[in-house]
C-alpha cells in the first residue's frame, strides 16, 4: 500500500528528501506535455471542418467495442494478444501511476476508494499488470528486433523506417515497469527489517521477485533504492509522456478520440466540403486536398493516431501486387510532414503541395477503394475519403491520367464510359432469343412498374456481361417482380466517377438518374451491380430503397419461390468471391452464400481471405481503364487464392469482378481448369422453372420470364 509511506524508519521516508524536486518535475512534465500537445493541435485548428459530434451513443458504442474492447486486435493473433495484454495493463496501471506521482509531493496520499481490502486487491492486480506489461515489452522488442515480421519493414520507396523509434519506446515502457516495481519492492523490503506491517507483493510478480533480492540490504540502501525507483519512474513517465507525440506512440493519447470521432456510415463518401451543399459547389474555389491544410482535422488526427502496425498495408491489394501504394505510408508520410512543417519552435511552414512532394500521383491512383485497410485498422483510421479527396485535388488541377481522359469525356457526353449511344442502352434486353423467354419493359409514362432494375453501364454495354443483365431480369420475373428498366434514360450511376474524384460529373449523372427514377414512379430498385447498389444506397438522395439481386434471390429461396435443381457436375468445387462494394462496404456476406448452399450438390469452400477480409479483384469502375505500375495483376492473386482453396469455379456477384477474374484466370494459366460465373447467372442456370411462380395479388408477372429458358 502507498499509505504509511512516511513512517520513521521506513525507507520510503527518503522520498521526503525529494519533495521539492518531484514537485518541480511534475510541473515541468505537465507544462512540457501541454505545450507539445498545443503545438500538435495547431494544424488541426487550421484544418478543414469535419462535423463529428452527432450520434454520441453510437460513438460511445464504438469506443467500448474498438478502444476498450480492443475488438480488432485478435485478427492478428500474436501482435493482437500482446496489444490486448499491454492495453489492459495500462488501464489497470493508470490509477497506480497517478497515485505514485501524487505520493511524491503528498506522501500520505491514498486514492479514494483504494484503501483497505480494495486497495490490497488493486495492488495485487497492478503488481501482475506491471509484470505482464514488462514481459510483453521484452517480447515485442524481441519480435521487432529479431524476428522482424515482414509487415513492419519499410520499402525504400516509402521512406525511412521507424523501427529504432518503436524499439526505444517499448524499452522506455519496460524501464517504467521496472522503476515502478523497484519502488514497490524497496518499500516492502524496507518494512521487513523494522518489523512494520509488510506490504504484500503478489507472488511471482516483478515487485515480488525484486523484493526477494532486496530484503537483506541495509535500510539506508533500501531507502536510496526506493528514492531511485521513484525518481526513475517519474523521469521515465514524463519523458514518455512528452516524447510520445513525436512518434508512433502518440496513439496512446489520441486513440480514444480517434475511435470516438471515427466514421459511422460505411459506404458513404465525404462531401467535397462539409457545410457546402451540392448546389453551392460552384462557389468552392478549390476542390479536394492539395496541401496538408486541406485535410480535415479528423484526418489529421488519423495521421497522429496511426500506430504503424502495418495491418492496413498487409491487407491492401495494391500493396500486395507492388503498386506504389501502401496505405500506412499515406498516414506516416503525412504525420512526418506535420512534424516537420509544424515545429515545436518557430513558425509553421504550410501550404506546400502534397502531390509531387510526399505523395506521387501513381500512388493515389493505385487505390481500388476496396476498404480492406479501413476494415483492418484497429484504430479506425480512414483512407478512402482521404484518397478520394487527394484525387479531387488532382482532377481539379487537370492532372488526370491519360487513359482516363477518354472514358471521362464519354461519361460527360454520353453518360457511359464507353461512349455508346444512349439508345443502345437496352440492346441487351432486345436480343431476339432473349425476348422469346423474357420481355423486359422500358419504363415510361405508359409503362409503369413497382420495381426498377438499374442495370448500369458495364452490364448494359459489355457483350460478356449482358448475360448477367439477362439472368437478373429472368430471376426478377421468376420471383414475380413487376419490374422494368430505364433504358436510354439511365446513365452511369457515377459511383466510380465519384471515387475517381470527378464530383461535378458525378452530380450531373446523379441528378439525371434521380429525375428519371422519380419520373418512373417505382417504389423500389434492384441492381446486380454492387457499385450501382452502393451509389444508389449511399450517394443518391431521395430515391426508393435499393437491393442487390443476391438479396432478392436469397429471399426467394427462403420463401420457396426459388427452387434449384442439382448441379450437373458434382466434382466441381465452388468458392464465393465477396465483391468489396457488396461485402465490406455494405455487409452483404450471408445472402450470396445462403443461395449457393441451397443448390443441391454444390460443394463450396471458402478462400483464406473471404467476407470482411476478402481480397479485391483489382477494382471496378474507372479502374478498368487505368494501367498502374504493378508486379502482378491483383486479380491473378485472387484466382491463385481460389486455386489454393481447392476451387475450380469462382462465383461472384459483380460485373466488374467478373471482368477482372475471367481475365486473371487466363493470365494465371488456369484457362480450361477454372471458370468464373456470376451468382445471377448460376441461379438462372439452376433454377427450377417448371414450377408455377408464387404470386401476390398486386403483382403482374411478365409470364415470358417464367416460361423457361
Ligand atoms: S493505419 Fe491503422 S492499420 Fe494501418 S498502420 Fe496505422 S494503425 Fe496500423
Ligand atoms: S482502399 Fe484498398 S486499395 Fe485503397 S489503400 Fe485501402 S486497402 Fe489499399
Amino acid at each position: 500500500m502507498l499509505e504509511g509511506i512516511q513512517s520513521g524508519a521506513n525507507p520510503t521516508s527518503w522520498l521526503a528528501q525529494g519533495q521539492a524536486l518531484f514537485l518541480f518535475l511534475h510541473v515541468l512534465g505537465v507544462a512540457c506535455f501541454g505545450y507539445i500537445v498545443a503545438k500538435r493541435l495547431v494544424p488541426l485548428i487550421r484544418a478543414e471542418r469535419d462535423p463529428r459530434l452527432d450520434r454520441p451513443w453510437a460513438r460511445l458504442g464504438k469506443v467500448f467495442r474498438f478502444w476498450l474492447g480492443q475488438w480488432k486486435h485478435p485478427r492478428y493473433k500474436t501482435a493482437g494478444t500482446l496489444h490486448i495484454l499491454i492495453f489492459t495493463g495500462f488501464i489497470l496501471l493508470a490509477m497506480r501511476a497517478f497515485t505514485v506521482l501524487i505520493v511524491g509531493v503528498s506522501p500520505n496520499f491514498v486514492m479514494p476508494g483504494l484503501s483497505g481490502e480494495t486497495g490490497h486487491l488493486y495492488e495485487v492486480a497492478t503488481d501482475y499488470a506491471a509484470t505482464v506489461v514488462f514481459l510483453c515489452m521484452v517480447l515485442a522488442i524481441t519480435r521487432r528486433a529479431v524476428f522482424k515480421p515482414a509487415r513492419y519493414e519499410v520499402p525504400a520507396k516509402f521512406g525511412k523506417a521507424h523501427k529504432a523509434d518503436a524499439i526505444f519506446l517499448l524499452a522506455l515502457i519496460a524501464i517504467l515497469m521496472v522503476a515502478d516495481s523497484l519502488f514497490e519492492a524497496a518499500k516492502a523490503a524496507g518494512q521487513v527489517q523494522p518489523g512494520q506491517h509488510i506490504e504484500f507483493a503478489a507472488a511471482l510478480s516483478l515487485p515480488w521477485l525484486l523484493k526477494i533480492f532486496l530484503v537483506s540490504l541495509p535500510l539506508s540502501v533500501l531507502g536510496g533504492l526506493c528514492f531511485a525507483g521513484y525518481l526513475l519512474h517519474e523521469l521515465t513517465f514524463y519523458f514518455l509522456l512528452c516524447y510520445r507525440p513525436f512518434g508512433i506512440q502518440f496513439h496512446v493519447e489520441t486513440s480514444l478520440f480517434n475511435v470516438y470521432f471515427s466514421k459511422l456510415d460505411r459506404g458513404k463518401l465525404k462531401p467535397v466540403k462539409w457545410g457546402v451543399s451540392d448546389e453551392h459547389l460552384d462557389q468552392v474555389k478549390s476542390f479536394g486536398v492539395k496541401t496538408f491544410e486541406d485535410f480535415t482535422w479528423k484526418h489529421m488526427l488519423d495521421f497522429y493516431s496511426c500506430a504503424d502496425c502495418g495491418r492496413c498495408s498487409d491487407n491492401c491489394p495494391a500493396n500486395a501486387v507492388g503498386r506504389p501504394l501502401s496505405p500506412r505510408f499515406i498516414s506516416i508520410k503525412a504525420r512526418d510532414y506535420a512534424f516537420q512543417h509544424y515545429p515545436m519552435f518557430g513558425r509553421s511552414d504550410n501550404g506546400q503541395p502534397l502531390i509531387g512532394s510526399i505523395y506521387s500521383d501513381d500512388e493515389i491512383w493505385s487505390c481500388t477503394t476496396c476498404g480492406a485497410c479501413e476494415e483492418e485498422c484497429p484504430l479506425l483510421v480512414e483512407y478512402i475519403d482521404k484518397i478520394v479527396d487527394l484525387r479531387r485535388g488532382m482532377v481539379d488541377d487537370g492532372a488526370v491520367p491519360q487513359s482516363m481522359q477518354k472514358p471521362l469525356k464519354a461519361l460527360n457526353s454520353r453518360g457511359n464510359p464507353y461512349g455508346k449511344m444512349e439508345k443502345k442502352k437496352a440492346e441487351w434486353a432486345n436480343a431476339k432469343d432473349f425476348q422469346q423467354v423474357c420481355q423486359v419493359k422500358t419504363l415510361d409514362k405508359k409503362n409503369g412498374a413497382d420495381t426498377l432494375y438499374f442495370v448500369d453501364s458495364i452490364t448494359s454495354f459489355d457483350d460478356r456481361l449482358q448475360s448477367i443483365g439477362r439472368a437478373t431480369a429472368k430471376i426478377l420475373g421468376h420471383v414475380g417482380e413487376n419490374f422494368g428498366i430505364l433504358g436510354a434514360a439511365e446513365k452511369d450511376s457515377g459511383h466510380d466517377v465519384r471515387r475517381f474524384g470527378e464530383e461535378t460529373l458525378f452530380l450531373a449523372l446523379r441528378d439525371h438518374n434521380t429525375d428519371a427514377i422519380k419520373a418512373s414512379g417505382v417504389t423500389r430498385i434492384v441492381t446486380a451491380d454492387p457499385h450501382a447498389y452502393n451509389a444508389l444506397k449511399h450517394d443518391y438522395k431521395d430515391v426508393p430503397p435499393v437491393e442487390h439481386i443476391s438479396q432478392v434471390i436469397a429471399r426467394g429461396v427462403r420463401s420457396g419461390k426459388i427452387e434449384f435443381r442439382p448441379v450437373e457436375n458434382g466434382n466441381d468445387v465452388y468458392t464465393y468471391h465477396d465483391p468489396c462494394y457488396l461485402g465490406r462496404h455494405n455487409q452483404v456476406y450471408d445472402d450470396p452464400r445462403d443461395v449457393l448452399d441451397a443448390i443441391p450438390g454444390l460443394k463450396r469452400v471458402e478462400m483464406a481471405r473471404s467476407r470482411d477480409r476478402s481480397f479485391c479483384c483489382g477494382g471496378g469502375g474507372l479502374m478498368l481503364f487505368y494501367e498502374p505500375k504493378e508486379d502482378q495483376r491483383i486479380g491473378v492473386k485472387r484466382v491463385q487464392m481460389a486455386a489454393e482453396a481447392g476451387a475450380n469455379v469462382i462465383v461472384t456477384a459483380c460485373p466488374f469482378c467478373m471482368v477482372n477474374i475471367e481475365d486473371a484466370i487466363k493470365v494465371a494459366g488456369f484457362e480450361g481448369k477454372m471458370t468464373a460465373i456470376d451468382l445471377a447467372e448460376l441461379v438462372d442456370q439452376q433454377i427450377v422453372r417448371e414450377r408455377p411462380v408464387v404470386t401476390t395479388e398486386a403483382v403482374e408477372i411478365p409470364q415470358e420470364c417464367v416460361a423457361g429458358r
